[in-house]
């Protein structure tokens, strides 16, 4: 066995055979931020190689604050290749799939089965909905993990062994009712120490570790030092574990709303932009700067982020149908 896990090995927890158990598994991170980052480059150093990584953002200069592997070099990079690149330098030996795209139905029902875990990264609760339809059909477990402001909470779901997250929120809040990091800020360590737990559920799942109790939720706020435990039950009438139902699989929404007054926009159909050409034909109302091949608008207070396939963040927009329809007026019709 290698030196590089001697630490590891050690512990009666890990041993020999956890460690190729390590070794062999995949794992699908979702959201490159500091949650998914911190807990793909723990995951990594842990011996987990194979990871694939799905983001649809660049590296702006507010998350800086609290990214351990982003430097000022990776602004306006895509964070799915920057976080990829910065775990090739952790462990050349890494397996990176690194994909710049939004992470939809046609996304989950591709990638949920080819893993043996999902762990969340993720910015919005629509999102996690879908990811939780996802590995409840295809009985992968997941770990959800949120963060905000000084506190974060935690929930291993292991489907057909425990609460799924519809058991826990029965209906997602309607978009844009719930305080974001952008709204409501959020401390640095947060994410970081949100994501040592979820890298350590992680690892517990994936040694089928009996000390791992699913829906278990942990609540901790770094600020009070108040570390609370709450133990989720299995609801009867869940629609997604206990009917079977996965409405969020089915939907195709073209818009999500994201942290702060921004929504992801979809193209109507699959598209590949010519951004150059866009760039020309949005300067005459606005300033526009093509940069790292993605494209950069600021017209009438509202700042577009085209990206090559079409997909574009609208910013300063919170309704998701005002934002489509900027889209679909500016952008691509
Ligand atoms: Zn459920």
């Amino acid at each position: 066995m290698e030196e590089r896990f001697s630490r590891q090995l050690i512990l009666p927890q890990v041993g020999e055979e956890g460690q190729r158990r390590l070794n062999r598994a995949r794992v699908l991170v979702l959201g490159c931020g500091a949650l998914g980052s911190h807990t793909a480059a723990s995951l990594l150093r842990a011996g987990v190689r194979r990871l694939i990584l799905v983001d649809r953002d660049v590296v702006e200069l507010s998350n800086l604050q609290r990214v351990a592997v982003y430097t000022t070099a990776d602004l306006g990079r895509p964070k799915a290749e920057a976080l990829g690149q910065a775990l090739k330098r952790i462990d050349p030996e890494a397996e990176v799939e690194a994909r710049t795209a939004h992470f939809g139905s046609r996304e989950a029902e591709e990638l949920v089965p080819r893993v043996d875990l999902v762990v969340d990264g993720l910015d919005n609760m629509e999102s996690r909905y879908l990811v939780n339809d996802a590995c409840v059909k295809h009985h992968v477990p997941w770990i959800y993990t949120a963060v905000l402001a000084t506190y974060g909470m935690t929930m291993p779901i292991l489907p057909d062994k425990g609460p799924c997250l519809r058991c826990l929120f029965p209906q997602p809040p309607p978009p844009g009712s719930l305080p974001t990091c952008a709204t409501a800020g959020i401390l640095g360590p947060v994410p970081q120490a949100l994501a040592a737990l979820q890298a350590t559920a992680a690892i517990q799942i994936l040694l089928g570790s009996p000390d791992l109790h699913p829906g278990e939720l942990l609540h901790l706020d770094l600020w009070t030092r108040r570390l609370e435990r709450l133990a989720v039950e299995r609801a009867a009438d869940c629609p997604t574990c206990g009917r079977g139902e996965f409405e969020f699989l089915g939907r195709s929404s073209r818009t999500a709303t994201l942290c702060g007054d921004a929504v992801h926009v979809l193209p109507r159909d699959k598209t590949d932009l010519d951004l150059t050409v866009l760039a020309e034909r949005l300067s005459q109302l606005g300033e526009v700067r093509l940069h790292k091949g993605v494209l950069l608008a600021n017209i009438e207070g509202v700042s577009f982020t085209v990206f090559p396939d079409g997909r574009a963040i609208v910013k300063g927009v919170r309704d998701p149908d005002r934002a489509q329809a900027l889209y679909d007026q500016y952008i691509a019709r």
